[in-house]
């Protein structure tokens, strides 16, 4: 369906919508009545009547327990490579849900990214949904060296494993906020498995410097990731951010770093793992928030053939 055919929606109305980003039914549907009234010069009453149809359109409406019961059964869990990290996470990395870890610089972010980028593409035997995965890279750190070496741990061919990774390098936050919605067209085709942002926060955090930007950076932030949510939901698929950590410095008792993103990056994420360096090369991941899951630790390595116990 057009927006065009949304009732209240002519011509001009439809092509304000696109030019200021609402370019598919399902950004229409989730925006908020105040960004339409502001994108397009529409009252608020009118913009709210555009969202409930938009979202009618999609068959978005709500759901019985039954039926969010039987949505839950189809959710599929990626193997990390560590049998306490897949335990910790009630076995793997979900689909429909997004999962975001967090840590210092070193403490194996974009390692996990790139395990669960050569583990999503396994039979769902060996904990894969043998599908394909897009890899948005903000930070030019994806190697596909990594990727080879991952995939002759597991018996793979790795031109194969290769072939069925697309890369994205996003050079600023709007180049990234532009990967992922197009991660969400792709997503569409049913191919994709997981989608990963690493990092999800870095460039925001560089283009939007000063306390005047941060309202501006944290409603881009919140629709940057509603998209990808959304794309996770609707595609039965994973979605993996990582995220780095600050200093809090007014905090004088625990661990002084707190995730970048505030409450928009918190809420949003379903599953919350904090990473950090132990002794003798281990790491160790902490749940730090699931729906449905205890808090926990658990400890696991970084090898040259990937993610271990
Ligand atoms: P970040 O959390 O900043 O994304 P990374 O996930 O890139 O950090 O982790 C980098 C660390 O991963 C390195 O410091 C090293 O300890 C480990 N690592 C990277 N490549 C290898 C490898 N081939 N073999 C073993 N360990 C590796
Ligand atoms: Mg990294």
């Amino acid at each position: 369906m057009e927006l065009e055919e949304l009732p209240g929606v002519g011509a001009t109305t439809a092509s304000k919508l696109r030019d200021a980003g609402y370019k598919e039914m399902t950004s229409v549907a989730a925006a908020s009545a105040s960004e339409l009234k502001d994108a397009c010069g529409m009252g608020e009453s009118a913009a709210n009547r555009i969202i409930l149809a938009a979202k009618e359109s999609l068959d978005i409406r709500f759901r019985t327990g039954t039926e969010m019961l039987e949505r839950r059964k189809l959710v599929k869990r990626i193997s990390t490579g560590s049998t306490a990290l897949n335990d910790l996470l009630g076995g793997g990395i979900e689909t429909q849900a997004i999962s975001e870890f967090y840590g210092e610089f070193g403490s194996g972010k974009t390692q996990i990214a790139h395990q669960a980028a050569v583990n999503v593409q396994l039979p769902e035997a060996d904990g894969g949904l043998e599908k394909g995965v897009i890899f948005i890279d903000t930070e030019n750190t994806f190697r596909p060296e990594r990727i080879i070496q991952m995939a002759e741990g597991h018996g793979l061919d790795p031109e194969t494993v290769l072939e069925n990774i697309q890369v994205a390098r996003a050079y600023n936050s709007a180049d990234q906020i532009l990967w992922a919605e197009k991660a969400a067209e792709m997503a569409q085709s049913g191919d994709v498995g997981l989608i990963i942002v690493d990092s999800l926060t870095a460039q925001f955090r560089a283009d939007y410097t000063g306390r005047g930007m941060l309202a501006d950076r944290q409603q881009k932030l919140n629709r940057h990731m509603h998209t990808i949510q959304r794309a996770g939901d609707l595609n039965n698929l994973a979605v993996i951010v990582t995220n780095q950590v600050m200093a809090k410095p007014d905090m004088f008792f625990g661990d002084p770093t707190v995730p970048i993103g505030g409450h928009i990056v918190g809420h949003t994420s379903t599953f919350r793992l904090y990473l950090r360096k132990s002794k003798g090369g281990k790491r160790v991941a902490r749940l730090m928030d699931s729906p449905n899951l205890p808090d926990g630790e658990a400890i696991f390595m970084v090898t040259q053939e990937g993610i271990k116990d």
